[in-house]
């Protein structure tokens, strides 16, 4: 693969947390994983190996002990609009409206007019069909609808990578599938950002449901156990034999 395929690219990176007693906890070692131009890259993992760790260090959020992140073909130093993270859990300016928390994202651009931004924010509510609620406060809505938001404020900057962290685990099954084909239909669609996706989840049908490729992680600390291309058509079938076959392959190599 040339260096113009890929968007970012993870090298040894090697991260862990200091703990009370002194010593550290290696969460990953060593960790390389390429995400490529107009890929839509899933990670899945046991809860607690590290998922949300690595979305973190893509994001620019956390420095790795070791290693670095090239973003762009340049070494990745903290945050850019370029790059989005969904976290697991909406997290929502409470005080605020629908409208007010997805504008929050673009406040402090110097290079768009309080017109263009309005009109993003617009765009963006349409997009993920909130229009009716843009003045509603996120307590009053469900928590699929606060996802919703959540994943709207992260688009609203048109970045080039968007990161899901566990992006459906706390939404009822329907409400996730519902989820799952917006997405998708986002995805589908070539004139909108991202051009990228990584999303990192616990849960392989999801993953199978809207990855190109999956990169398998396990043991502690964690490593790369297996990476499978993901070359069913679109919109995928969760009752087909393929489905099962590629959910079952995975769940194989995790356990
Ligand atoms: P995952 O998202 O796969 O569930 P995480 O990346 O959240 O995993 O965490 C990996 C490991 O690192 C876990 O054992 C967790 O307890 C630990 N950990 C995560 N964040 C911190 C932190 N800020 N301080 C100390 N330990 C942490
Ligand atoms: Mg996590």
């Amino acid at each position: 693969m040339s260096n113009s395929e890929i968007l970012m690219e993870l090298r040894n990176v090697t991260h862990g947390y200091s703990l009370r007693s002194g010593s550290t906890l290696k969460v990953i070692e060593n960790l390389n994983i390429q995400v490529r131009y107009g890929e839509f890259l899933g990670i899945v993992g046991p809860s607690g190996c590290g998922k949300s760790t690595i979305l973190r260090i893509m994001a620019g959020l956390v420095k790795p002990l070791s290693g670095v992140v090239i973003f762009r073909g340049e070494v990745l130093n903290g945050t850019t609009p370029r790059i989005s993270l969904m976290h697991q859990v909406p997290t929502l300016l409470p005080w605020l409206t629908v409208r007010e928390n997805i504008y929050l994202a673009l406040m402090s651009r110097k290079d768009l007019t309080e017109r263009a931004k309005q009109l993003k924010v617009s765009e963006l509510l349409e997009l993920v069909e909130l229009s009716g609620y843009e003045s509603a406060y996120p307590y009053e809505l469900s928590g699929g609808m606060r996802q919703r938001v959540a994943l709207a404020r992260a688009l609203v900057t048109d970045p080039d990578l968007l990161l899901l962290d566990e992006p459906f685990s706390n939404l009822d099954p329907l409400t996730s599938l519902s989820l799952i084909r917006e997405l998708e239909g986002m995805w589908f669609d070539t004139t909108l950002p991202p051009i990228s996706i990584v999303m990192v989840s616990h849960n392989i049908e999801e993953v199978v449901m809207l990855a190109d490729r999956v990169v398998v992680l396990g043991g502690r600390p964690a490593k790369i156990l297996a990476e499978v291309p993901i070359e069913l058509s679109r919109p995928r079938n969760k009752k087909s034999e393929e489905f099962y076959r590629l959910v079952d392959e995975l769940f194989s190599l995790i356990s």
